[in-house]
């Protein structure tokens, strides 16, 4: 384990943008980690912990040590007739775990596939897709806090689940590195197609096993979103608004076409949707564009994080003028 100076972020984010690390250190232990935190006390640095780079903007400085958790290893914890629980470390790619458990016949992840990212962070905002979230399949989280450098195993409960969120966007942002995830996978090959274009798949095709569900939800991803290493981006950009039910019955009198779904909470509306109304769709601000296709998502042509959030701002600013709606962004600003 070395610590780097000064390193470029560039190839750590998925948004490519330009960025230099003040420090960079991969671990693959917690005595490795308690090292790099040792240095960093004694250096009067902070420490922030990346993962893929999918899910973040960075800016052009990223001040501190940059700790990125390498171990990718699997254990097999118990094995019965119905499930299987595993424990999986933070450094093993989402993607790869999602086919591995597949191939092993341990399902409940196919929904989640070809999500890009590394397994430490699929906890932190509760990774979702096609009517699944990753919540649904965690058992326990494993780490360390940054500032006591104690250990913790939180159970599924005790991580604050919510849409898109959890206890470590949260209350404890900023102070764990998430060393290992507990999954339990079922043996039982039922899968979720309440998702629109699953569901047509489903009545065109057949019920599908959940590894061809995982490739239709390949398949269906490769269509619709563009891929990082062709058109930087960092996913949907914003979460979807859950609004009240008095505000959305005042806007789908405005625009009777408006996708919803009611949920306990309120009705959420794509925020895919109302960007797109705005003719957003292939817009540009500066080197960032609104996608051709996807209008939730930002794409990157060659410019700095901040040129990324201008970019974000003006939508929101727009949606809210618009519609009164005041978008949530969902990458993390990583300085
Ligand atoms: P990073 O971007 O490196 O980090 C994200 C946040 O987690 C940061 O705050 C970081 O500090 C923290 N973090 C990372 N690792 C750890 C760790 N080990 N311990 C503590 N904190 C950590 N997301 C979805 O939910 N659903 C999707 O369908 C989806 N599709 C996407 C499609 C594309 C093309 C892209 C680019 C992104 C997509 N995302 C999606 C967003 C993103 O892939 C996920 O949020 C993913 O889990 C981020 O993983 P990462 O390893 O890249 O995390
Ligand atoms: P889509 O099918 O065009 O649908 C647009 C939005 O409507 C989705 O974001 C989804 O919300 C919501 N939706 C659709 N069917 C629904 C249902 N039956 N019940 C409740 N909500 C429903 O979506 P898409 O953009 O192609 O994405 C497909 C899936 O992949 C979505 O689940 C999306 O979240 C996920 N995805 C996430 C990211 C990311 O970076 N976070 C990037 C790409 C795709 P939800 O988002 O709440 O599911």
């Amino acid at each position: 384990m070395s610590i780097q100076q000064n390193v470029p972020l560039k190839r750590f984010n998925t948004l490519g943008v330009e960025s230099y690390a003040e420090y960079m250190a991969q671990v693959t232990s917690i005595e490795q980690f308690k090292e790099v935190a040792e240095f960093a006390r004694l250096s009067g640095l902070k420490i922030k912990v990346l993962g893929g780079g999918s899910n973040v903007v960075m800016s052009e400085a990223v001040s501190g040590v940059v700790v990125q958790y390498k171990s990718a290893q699997i254990a097999l914890l118990s094995d019965d007739n119905a499930q299987v629980l595993i424990r999986v470390d933070a450094g093993f790619n989402w993607h790869d775990l999602v086919m591995h458990s597949l191939k092993q016949g341990w399902y409940g992840l196919e929904n989640l596939a070809f999500i890009p990212g590394l397994v430490g962070a699929a906890p932190v905002q509760n990774i979702g897709a096609y009517g699944v979230e990753v919540k649904d399949c965690i058992q326990h989280v494993h780490g360390v806090f940054i500032d006591s450098l104690e250990e913790f195993h939180f159970t599924a409960e005790e991580c604050g689940f919510e849409y898109r969120e959890s206890i470590f966007k949260q209350a404890l942002e900023g102070n764990v590195l998430i060393t290992a995830v507990d999954f339990k996978l079922s043996k039982l090959p039922t899968v979720n197609v309440s998702y629109a274009p699953l569901d047509q798949m489903a009545k065109e095709k057949g019920v599908p096993t959940p590894l061809e569900l995982a490739h239709w939800v390949i398949d269906v991803r490769k269509s619709k979103l563009p891929q990082p290493d062709q058109l930087p981006n960092a996913g949907s950009f914003f979460k979807n608004p859950v609004i009240t039910l008095e505000m959305f019955e005042g806007l789908v009198s405005r625009y009777p076409a408006m996708p919803h779904y009611k949920l306990d909470e309120g009705v959420k509306v794509p925020a895919g949707w109302l960007i797109d109304q705005l003719g957003f769709k292939g817009k540009s601000f500066g080197p960032v564009s609104v996608h051709k296709q996807q209008a939730l998502v930002l794409v990157n042509h060659g410019g700095k994080g901040v040129d990324v959030l201008h970019a974000a701002d003006e939508v929101k600013q727009a949606v809210l003028d618009h519609y009164g709606i005041q978008l949530e962004q969902e990458p993390r600003l990583f300085a």
